[in-house]
């Protein structure tokens, strides 16, 4: 097979452009912390010459694979990090598995900086009893089957065998994936959702979806306007116990103290009062359940191994102080059925060899984006940081990375004009060059910008044949055969 972007065609075309004292950047990691850290530090640093590597063939991280279908005004924001992969003093190069084609070590040898910035590929755990049952997911991993991730397009979530599906956590992740449930194929078929996803749920027999949290409606997670949004879905039965509504003096005091949290409520206690108090025949039907957390997940009888219910202790709320209280069991138990269950309860980073990591709070130790050796917080690594995800955990929306990659481009300055660290002479620290014949040396097959550009060009061409923004390329074998086209 012709490798046409093997590393050794893109490092002849990069070496004549590489001058002699420049200040070499690696980011790992092309989503929105990625780009925004790039951005500001080719605005900040004349001599800046950026590298972006990314494990996917396909840039943006979660901007592609995280954002639901049907937002796509979210999604604009691509248009502002595709100039900066386009500006001179910038590459992309995609297909290059951070970890295994190219280690930390190796990474730090070869730039003068390094900045992380990958995000989180896993998922938080409930650790409870049945975890592993068929039908249980994470919302990442679901997420990135109907976003056309090439690593979960096999997914195959059973969405046929109830009508019934239970969503854990209340975060604006667990609001995207009841809504993506609940909401009318003819809608989802305009958007770039994956065929494959598209298909499944035109077949789908979900018609009732719980969203569970295990605090009440003051401390849901999400926020007022995607909460608006599903609340105001089309041909959609909402149901909210009365009785969850009633306020604690804490409640009221986070309420006074959190205007986020005092929209969500009063659009819940909202939703709550007016509407049906029955679903017409037919109709789908979104339960919100406050005061539950998971205690296990019960197995069908019939010995296959597959989830039917969750059991759920109630809870009440317990510590004094404003956004301080916690779920506290009450042993009061309830079992939902169910025939698939969606776990919203937080992604997670994941570290690599030789990376500081507090595993407690799944993030890179670091005082303002600069790498901490360890938790105790006091040696830096130098010339290594973070951003995003990985710095701050999974938090935030795109623009939260703004300011993000702000605080870490500014530890980096501080850096430089303390001369902590410095733009070195390619002899020192090769960059570019140096990684590229490093990845040359493994056959690494790289997808330059050039290669994003023409699965850009060709999902476009495809999903203007089915009237839809994109048909997203779902497997990696077709990516990397476009990237070539
Ligand atoms: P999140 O906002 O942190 O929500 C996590 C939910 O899981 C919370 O309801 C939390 O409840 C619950 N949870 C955590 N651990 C649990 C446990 N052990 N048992 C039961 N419940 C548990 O996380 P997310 O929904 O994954 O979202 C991640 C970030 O992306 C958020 O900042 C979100 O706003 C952002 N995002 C934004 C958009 C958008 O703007 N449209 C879309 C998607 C995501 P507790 O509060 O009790 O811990």
């Amino acid at each position: 097979m012709t490798i046409f972007f093997h590393a050794r065609t893109y490092l002849s075309r990069s070496i004549s452009t590489v001058s002699s004292r420049h200040l070499h950047i690696c980011i790992v990691g092309s989503g929105p912390a990625g780009f925004y850290t790039a951005e500001k530090m080719l605005k900040a640093h004349q001599e800046a010459q950026v590298d972006i590597i990314d494990r996917l063939p396909t840039p943006f991280g979660l901007v592609r694979s995280g954002v639901a279908p049907d937002h796509p005004e979210t999604k604009i924001v691509i248009n502002q990090f595709t100039r900066v992969a386009q500006q001179e003093r910038v590459a992309f190069f995609g297909n290059v598995a951070f970890g295994s084609d190219v280690s930390l070590a190796q990474l730090r040898n070869l730039y003068d900086v390094v900045v992380l910035a990958y995000g989180a590929e896993s998922d938080r755990h409930l650790d409870i009893p049945g975890e592993n049952l068929i039908g249980i997911h994470s919302a990442r991993e679901f997420v990135w089957w109907y976003n056309g991730h090439p690593d979960y397009r096999n997914l195959n979530p059973d969405l046929k065998s109830s009508d019934t599906a239970i969503v854990l956590g209340q975060g604006n992740v667990g609001l995207d994936v009841a809504r993506i449930l609940l909401r009318s194929t003819s809608e989802l078929a305009s958007t770039d959702i994956a065929s494959h996803a598209l298909t499944a749920l035109e077949e789908s027999s979900i018609r009732k979806v719980y969203l569970v949290g295990r605090r009440g409606p003051v401390q849901a997670a999400c926020t007022a306007k995607e909460l608006r949004e599903v609340l105001g879905m089309k041909d959609l039965y909402i149901q909210i116990n009365g009785a969850d509504l009633l306020k604690t003096r804490e409640d009221e005091e986070e309420m006074m103290n959190n205007r986020i949290r005092r929209r969500v409520y009063e659009l819940i206690q909202k939703a709550a009062t007016s509407g049906p108090s029955q679903p017409s025949p037919g109709q789908r039907e979104l339960h919100f359940v406050f005061f539950h957390k998971p205690d296990r997940f019960l197995q069908s009888e019939d010995g296959r191994g597959r989830v039917s219910a969750v059991r759920f202790e109630k809870t009440a709320l317990r510590g004094v102080g404003s956004g301080k209280q916690v779920a506290v069991g009450t042993e009061e138990y309830e079992d939902l059925s169910c025939g698939i269950v969606l776990k919203s309860i937080g992604y997670r980073s994941v570290p690599v060899d030789g990376l500081p990591f507090d595993h407690h709070q799944g993030v890179v130790p670091n005082k303002r984006g600069r790498v901490l050796t360890d938790t105790s917080g006091c040696l830096v690594e130098t010339g290594l940081y973070v951003c995003g995800w990985l710095k701050r955990g999974p938090t935030g929306i795109i623009a939260t990375n703004l300011y993000c990659a702000d605080e870490t481009v500014g530890s980096i300055s501080e850096d430089l004009e303390k001369g902590v660290i410095a733009a070195s002479s390619s002899l020192l620290n090769p960059g570019r060059k140096g990684l590229l014949q490093l990845l040359d040396n493994k056959n690494v097959e790289v997808v330059p910008f050039s290669g994003w550009e023409r699965i850009d060009s060709k999902e476009k061409m495809l999903g203007s044949l089915r009237n839809k923004p994109r048909e997203k390329l779902v497997s990696w074998e077709e990516l990397l055969e476009a990237a070539k086209e």
